[in-house]
């Protein structure tokens, strides 16, 4: 049986694959078992943040895993440490708690909103709001959070004390927090799953003012957006404002399984002995590939970020077959006049490969793809658009 249909037989069938299969890759471009070659504008949903095998991110793994590959979190590991203060450093929060993906990254921001709540109220104050159309996660409690029915259906009863709000609707947030004395409010400040959709920086703003009026923790919602993503380290910094708690994964281990949760000064002791723990959470080979992309995502990086993202944006625009283009920094959403699934499926035949979310065509290319590369599968999408 050849790997496709391997996969039929013996994978949990969850996932809807494209036809390929990738066998290789380097920097932007990965290989098929034929040899033929795409250009990867997804970058494993925005997790390979500088492409794949990377130089410096292969080197700081092996340097690791022939010291020391895992020792559980009852000894101290330099690698762990090292990321938490360079996480520290760079964002002003004080500490960080690690996990293996997004969903465990948000679990522990909600239990730290819920944990601060019921050590200061008491019991009762539990509430967790989030937002229409949001992605937290796949856990029972993320998905409770995300604001989603389709999601749900299938599996309840869910996690209670969770209400979602619409989003931009100051109003709506208010009514909420009046209704149910919430602990925390959470948010993506660009809804990556649901369709690339950036939040109203005046929204953004009045969620931080109401959330700090009344002492509710506000978690910042980073898995997709973080780690360089939105041009700015976490997206939370293009809009002049500081979440209580950020969550992470996705791009901050450079294709490695880590997550993390940044508590700042105000909850830094919610969590104490015993409150909360993971296995794997801060492996030493995760966090030193992670300390290996975090310390590359310098302002250097991050304006051309931002270049490329400019270049993009002003490439879709009014182009051919194009109804709008929606994002921030290289996290990219368009709406297409064909369906998504036909764009996408005409640009892999050609050799880019491409995400959708909901009915747009979403690019999550590599932070660090190269300017001609990204010329070129820009060519080919806006040829498979029309
Ligand atoms: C992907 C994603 C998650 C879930 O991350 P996993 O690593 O799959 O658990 C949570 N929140 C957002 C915003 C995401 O994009």
């Amino acid at each position: 049986m050849d790997t496709k249909e391997l996969d039929k037989t013996y994978v949990a069938g969850t996932y809807k694959r494209f036809p390929i299969e990738i066998v290789s890759g380097k920097g932007s471009v990965v290989k098929d078992p034929s040899g033929k070659e795409y250009i990867d504008m997804g970058s494993g949903i925005g997790v390979t943040s500088f492409g794949i095998a990377d130089e410096t991110w292969q080197k700081a793994i092996i340097d690791q895993i022939s010291k020391v590959q895992h020792m559980s979190n009852l000894y101290y590991t330099q690698p762990c440490v090292k990321l938490a203060k360079l996480l520290c450093e760079k964002t002003g929060m004080s500490k960080v708690f690690f996990s293996n993906s997004g969903a465990e990254a948000n679990e522990c921001a909600i239990k730290v909103a819920r944990k601060y709540s019921s050590d200061k109220y008491g019991a009762g104050r539990h509430t967790i709001i989030t937002l229409e159309n949001s992605f937290h996660g796949r856990t029972l409690t993320t998905l409770a959070a995300t604001g989603q029915d389709h999601y749900h259906e299938l599996f309840t009863p869910l996690t209670p004390g969770f209400v979602s709000v619409p989003a931009n609707d100051v109003a709506a947030l208010e009514k909420a927090i009046a209704e149910t004395n919430p602990a925390g409010v959470m948010i993506e400040c660009v809804q990556g799953e649901g369709g690339v959709l950036p939040l109203d920086a005046s929204y953004i703003k009045a969620v931080r003012e109401l959330t700090q009026k009344n002492d509710i923790i506000m978690v910042v919602d980073e898995v997709q957006t973080g780690n360089g993503r939105s041009g700015q380290l976490y997206s939370y910094m293009n809009f002049g404002i500081k979440p209580d708690v950020v969550s992470t994964a996705k791009g901050l281990a450079g294709g490695l399984p880590l997550g993390a949760t940044l508590i700042s000064e105000k909850c830094q002791n919610v969590l104490g002995f015993g409150d909360h723990g993971s296995t794997f959470g801060g492996n030493p080979v995760s966090c030193a590939a992670a300390v290996s992309i975090l310390s590359r995502i310098d302002d250097k990086l991050l304006e051309e970020v931002r270049k490329k993202s400019a270049f993009v944006f002003d490439a879709f625009k009014n182009a051919p077959g194009v109804q709008s283009i929606s994002g921030l920094g290289l996290m990219i959403g368009i709406k297409t006049e064909k369906p998504a699934s036909e764009v996408v499926a005409k640009c892999m035949e050609n050799g880019v490969l491409c995400l959708t979310a909901k009915d747009k065509v979403r690019l999550l290319p590599a932070l660090n793809i190269p300017m001609d590369v990204l010329e070129k599968a820009i060519a080919v999408i806006k040829d498979a658009c029309v």
